[in-house]
């Protein structure tokens, strides 16, 4: 690939194709919207899986199918809007044998029925490399409302939902390089797109994306967007007891700088604290307020990991980047 990275190149080739549609928000955020009737915008993401990147090959066809449309959820989740169409193009190798077809099919629908999802388009080709998928998710905000990455302001506590890593250390037991466990496996191969949360957030929140890439490095986005720095109290992430069991040897590292967590990760002001609790108790969802946004300084990185002490903690990298 070129030297260039992955947001270098969106940002100086593709960008200028957006012809400043304002929606399109610079194409840095997790949703484009457009004006819809009624009252509503449209909310629009598409997110492409590739075999050995994103799921290993021989995971089960239902189950890929699940974080196909998932991912894309997650993405319409973390502009508070709600699902209501699919489009799917699938690349698929010429040996796919029915069976395998028939339980991908099964996944679809088991998550078109689940999420309220119609399915209407999409594309299907043969091709001579991995096995490559590729979704397109419309949902429906109301007018203006969708959160939105670059609405952060000095001051605002930084909150995540979930646990943070699981979905990291369950790609180590996919890979065969951690022992078996179940409750890891699944976050790696079945997010959860925190749809209810999204559209409780509306209002409640001042900036909203999905941790897909990683903790830090996904906090930085909100961060650049926003023309702000931000901390972590590593101390704070919360961590479910079995990464919690792994946070010798850098795992710590690995649990916020590992992708396919599919948490919200939000701001608000601090005088919506109680207001959050109260939602995460009625959503039966761990909210944790792990760190705060501050003017953009010139410390560097733009987002600081800080230790029970305050010093912060030197990452090799923030996150994962395709190149
Ligand atoms: P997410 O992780 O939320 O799916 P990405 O990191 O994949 O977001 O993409 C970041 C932003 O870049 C998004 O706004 C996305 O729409 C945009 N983007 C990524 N690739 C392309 C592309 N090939 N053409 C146009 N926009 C793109
Ligand atoms: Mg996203």
């Amino acid at each position: 690939m070129p030297s260039i990275d992955e947001f270098g190149l969106i940002a100086r080739l593709f960008a200028p194709l957006a012809r400043g549609h304002a929606g399109a928000q610079g194409l840095q955020d997790d949703c484009a919207t457009i004006d819809g009737p009624g009252g509503m915008d449209w909310a629009i993401s598409t997110d492409a899986l590739v075999a050995g990147v994103h799921f290993l090959p021989d995971d089960p066809p239902d189950l890929i199918a699940r974080k196909l449309v998932r991912v894309n959820l997650s993405d319409l989740a973390s502009s508070g809007a709600r699902p209501r169409f699919l489009l799917l193009s699938c690349c698929f190798p010429r040996a796919m044998t029915a069976d395998w077809l028939e339980g991908f099919a099964a996944g679809l629908a088991a998550d078109c029925r689940g999420f309220g999802l119609a399915l209407i388009g999409g594309d299907t080709v043969a091709t001579p490399g991995p096995l490559t998928l590729a979704a397109t998710a419309l949902g429906e905000v109301p007018s203006g409302q969708a959160l939105l990455r670059g609405h952060a302001r000095p001051g605002d506590d930084v909150w995540v939902s979930g646990t943070i890593g699981d979905a990291a250390f369950g790609l180590e037991v996919a890979l065969g390089q951690a022992p078996d466990q179940s409750d890891l496996l699944e976050r790696y191969r079945l997010p959860r797109p925190r749809l209810e949360l999204g559209v409780a957030l509306r209002g409640l929140a001042h900036a909203c994306m999905d941790v897909s890439d990683g903790l830090v490095a996904d906090l930085g986005q909100i961060a650049a967007a926003s023309h702000l720095h931000a901390e972590i109290r590593a101390a704070e992430v919360p961590l479910s007891a079995a990464v919690r069991a792994r946070l010798g040897g850098g795992g710590l590292e690995r649990a916020v700088t590992g992708g396919d967590d599919y948490e919200l990760l939000f701001t608000a002001p601090p005088e919506r604290r109680e207001a959050l609790a109260a939602l995460g108790r009625r959503l039966d969802l761990r909210l944790t307020r792990i760190g705060r946004m501050m003017p953009a300084g010139d410390l560097r990185p733009p987002v600081r990991l800080l230790d029970g002490q305050g010093t912060a903690l030197a990452l090799r990298r923030p996150g994962y980047r395709h190149f």
